[in-house]
């Protein structure tokens, strides 16, 4: 079986909080998992932004803004960015107008303060999330998918070497960008990073499922099939 049956309490619970039209999605897992991978192929046939803070922040980074000077060290080291800087950044980042059609998170929260933040700013919206998709991923595959993971400079697609690999090598099929290895993808910083996800990112699965909104998804098999197995959830999340 390739994810946990829908049980019938997670329908319940997720079809009376639902707004179809505006749907708001969290794609939770470890580093690796494939949150990014699935978020971006999900939030365009949904026609939701994907949000992804890592994305923000290597963005700012790149850009050697204030934000950028100060999230680096902590991204580069495989710690949290801290919890004053990640919730400010997605409080304006919620309010643009794009996300009045819903949206769909990766990466974010991360800590128990950030997903309460997140319902704070959502109550005063009077919006909730809808749902919580879990990718589970096995620690050896992690490895596997970082060490091989590479990023487009340009347009910040991602590839794998082995399992996604771009038709040119080093260059991005959608833009023609450099590839480039993230500082955090080598072995020290990779170490650290599921560390932290163990101690303060994976108690909020039992944040999420205690309100009844996480979904369990097996996300060791390929792209295609993770994918499927999200649109199913979707689907039946509609219905
Ligand atoms: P995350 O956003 O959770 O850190 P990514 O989406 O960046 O993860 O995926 C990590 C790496 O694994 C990337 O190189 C990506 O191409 C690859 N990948 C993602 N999903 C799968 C999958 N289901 N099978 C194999 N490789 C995958
Ligand atoms: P990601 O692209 O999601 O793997 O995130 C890369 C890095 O950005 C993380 O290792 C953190 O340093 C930082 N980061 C991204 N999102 C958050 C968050 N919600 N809370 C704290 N740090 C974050």
């Amino acid at each position: 079986m390739w994810m946990r049956k829908l049980e019938r309490s997670d329908l319940t619970t997720i079809k009376a909080k639902k707004g179809w039209l505006k749907m708001h999605l969290i794609l939770f897992g470890p580093p690796g998992a494939g949150k990014g991978t699935q978020a971006e192929r999900i939030a365009k046939k949904m026609g939701i932004p994907h949000i992804s803070t890592g994305d923000m922040f290597r963005e700012a980074a790149a850009k050697k803004t204030e934000l950028g000077f100060k999230v680096k060290e902590y991204m580069d080291k495989g710690e949290l960015v801290p919890d004053d800087i990640v919730v400010r950044v997605v409080e304006e980042r919620l309010k643009q107008s794009d996300c009045e059609k819903g949206f769909l998170l990766d990466g974010f929260p991360r800590t128990v303060f950030q997903a309460e933040v997140l319902d704070r700013i959502l109550e005063r919206l009077n919006r909730k999330v809808d749902a919580v998709i879990n990718l589970e991923v096995g620690e050896e595959e992690i490895i596997r998918r970082l060490s091989n993971r590479r990023v487009c400079r340009v347009c910040g697609a991602v590839y794998h070497l082995i399992f996604n690999p771009p038709k040119v090598q080093g260059r991005c099929d959608k833009c023609g960008g450099e590839l480039y290895q993230r500082d955090d993808d080598r072995e020290e910083a990779i170490k650290r990073r599921l560390k932290v996800y163990l101690e303060q990112t994976k108690p909020l699965i039992e944040y999420y499922r205690k309100k009844g909104i996480l979904v369990d998804v097996d996300g060791n098999k390929s792209i295609g099939e993770v994918e499927k197995s999200i649109e199913q959830i979707l689907k039946e999340i509609k219905d």
